[in-house]
């Protein structure tokens, strides 16, 4: 072993911070399930933001592995990573952003379909692109994508340079409720966008799109939350399996007597005699700070509750009811399959997409 790998795995074995468990044979039956919720539209995979945090070259190798070749991320940065994590040119790989001056080349590089979200970008792509594009037409979420009244135009430029597009695209803003009138409002509107688009695939949906049933799956979905166990929607979805658990170890316990106060600003106080864990756990590591009173963790199979202000490094939990005995090096689990991340993120005022993707650098990602 040389000096660089025996320190790397002296650092593995004494890890002392917190761990995120990434269960990749979890995220593949997720990947199966969309997959049979949308019997006639093609499943890819929205891997951007490394992959909602979760680690973009492990995620994307084993969705790969399990069939899926159309992968979305935002620049094209990520995507030539994402490029050389597959290590094949086959899988295709749309980059949200779109072509500028500065990433032509990289795009030309790493083989990457740029998603076109203005007659701009389709002029530059139709004089320096050499490939197919997506095109990315605006329905109403009003962020990015080119608008409706810019379709022919993206379309004939496109044409005029002989160049295909692959991909017509829209987003819906609306779908993490299925009964908002939005959704059906931006899918007429997507239709009628399309139709400037003979030949191209249709893709509207995200997750929750994905999910709502026919009407909004058309050729190709993207999902993204629900791949990594979140669900899209404004309540839980059980058909999503859990696949990142956040845990972290007790480092010390202690008795309180009745008036003795926890952390920061004194903020709880003991009624009772009241034992305390010590978790090494903080909003440093992306667990929000404002997440007590309501935020809880599962500690040797049953739920305690956070007790106080939670600090960069630590939250402290009310151990009191306990019933199996709490040792110091036990792990306590803040989401995971006994308290789900839709769960953890309500208690903790944030939507499963933030509480993954902001887990920080010091939590260690291991993949089961
Ligand atoms: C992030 C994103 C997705 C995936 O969204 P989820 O809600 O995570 O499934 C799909 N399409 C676009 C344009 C996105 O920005």
């Amino acid at each position: 072993m040389n000096d660089d790998v025996k320190s790397a795995s002296l650092a593995a074995a004494s890890h002392e911070g917190p761990v995120a468990e990434i269960d990749l044979s979890a995220l593949c039956a997720n990947y199966a399930m969309i997959d049979h919720a949308t019997p006639t539209a093609k499943v890819g995979a929205a891997v951007k933001c490394n992959a909602y945090g979760l680690g973009l070259s492990p995620v994307a190798r084993a969705l790969f592995e399990r069939g899926c070749d159309e992968f979305f991320v935002v620049y094209a940065e990520e995507g030539a990573a994402l490029r050389a994590a597959l290590n094949d040119t086959a899988p295709h790989i749309y980059c949200f952003a779109g072509p500028s001056e500065d990433t032509l080349a990289l795009y030309e590089r790493a083989k990457l379909t740029p998603v076109i979200n203005s007659l701009a970008q389709a002029q530059l792509w139709a004089s320096r692109g050499n490939q197919p594009a997506a095109v990315h037409i605006d329905t109403g979420m009003n962020r990015i994508g080119a608008p409706l009244s810019e379709a022919a135009a993206i379309s004939a430029s496109l044409k005029e340079a002989g160049l295909e597009v692959s991909v017509v695209m829209s987003h819906l803003a609306c779908a993490s409720d299925p009964a908002h009138p939005k959704n059906e409002e931006q899918r007429a509107l997507f239709v009628e966008a399309a139709q400037h688009f003979p030949g191209a695939r249709l893709s509207l949906a995200a997750s929750a799109g994905a999910l709502m049933g026919k009407a909004y799956q058309f050729d190709l979905v993207r999902p993204g939350i629900a791949l990594y166990g979140g669900s899209p929607f404004e309540s839980d979805d059980d058909r999503i399996r859990n696949v990142v658990t956040l845990k972290a170890r007790i480092v010390q316990l202690r008795d309180l007597q009745p008036g003795e106060t926890v952390g920061y600003g004194a903020a709880y106080t003991a009624t009772v005699p009241t034992r305390i864990a010590s978790v090494a756990l903080g909003y440093g590591d992306g667990y929000p700070r404002n997440s007590a009173p309501a935020g809880a963790a599962i500690v040797n199979g049953a739920r305690s509750a956070i007790a106080g202000r939670i600090s960069m490094d630590f939250i402290t939990l009310d151990i009191t009811d306990q019933k199996n005995p709490v040792k110091i090096g036990d792990y306590a689990e803040f989401f995971g399959p006994r308290l789900r991340l839709f769960e953890a993120a309500l208690a903790t005022h944030r939507s499963p997409y933030d509480l993954l993707t902001g887990l920080g650098g010091r939590v260690d990602h291991r993949y089961l």
